[in-house]
Formats: C-alpha cells, structure tokens, sequence
C-alpha cells in the first residue's frame, strides 16, 4: 500500500524533473491504472500509477523521464534511448526491473476485468 507522504515525494520528484527538463505540467495524476505505469498526453496531462511511490525512487526515475521525455520525442527511437542514457545511465535495467513487478504483482486474469470478490464462506 503506498502511504501518502510517498505520494507527495513522487509528485515533488516529478515536478524536479520536469524543471530539469523543462516540461511544463497542465496536469499531475497518480491514480490506479491497469496494465501501464504511466501515459501522457500532448496537452501536458500527466499520469502515473498510485503503485509507483512504493517502489524505489531510481524505478520512480525511469518512469518520470520515460514519460517527460515523450512531451519532445514521442517515440522509443534513438533520440529518445540516448537522452534516456544521458538522464539515467543504465536505464535498461530499471525497465526490467519494472516489467518483471508488473507481471509478478498483477495477476490480473484477462476474463475478469475486475478483481474477483472474495469467495463466500459457507455457515457451518
Ligand atoms: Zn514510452
């Protein structure tokens, strides 16, 4: 469960990020979401996963300039792995370490949109 004050950290490492790589902000969310740590819209809307601030802050960097970085490069290419590499070093590493939290924390089963209610326990 990630605590609020880890929130408030991730939200402040965000806006650190975007000044340092000045992006302006209309919009910071972190909310749940499925599937995806973070999106983002041209029109400066911001959204992570409330799942993020429980992480270790250098996976909490991989993201934010994943995303920051789509405001001027929206694609994965060259421009956008060197200026990865620039920001974050081996930044290949976080994206591993995310992929195998994503697939080994949400067992989300692809016929139950919703998670599962908890099974009845029959009276004795
Ligand atoms: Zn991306």
């Amino acid at each position: 469960m990630a605590a609020i004050d880890h929130k408030d950290q991730f939200k402040q490492r965000v806006r650190h990020w975007a000044g340092k790589l000045d992006v302006k902000i209309a919009w910071l969310g972190v909310r749940p979401m499925r599937s995806k740590w973070a999106s983002c819209s041209t029109a400066g809307h911001l959204n992570f996963s409330d799942e993020l601030p429980a992480l270790k802050p250098e996976l909490w960097d991989y993201v934010i300039v994943h995303e920051l970085l789509h405001f001027s490069v929206p694609n994965h290419g060259r421009l956008w792995k060197s200026l990865m590499r620039a920001h974050l070093g081996d930044y290949e590493a976080h994206e591993r370490a995310l992929k195998r939290i994503a697939t080994s924390s949400a067992p989300v089963s692809p016929l139950s949109p919703t998670a599962s209610p908890a099974p009845l326990t029959p009276p004795p």
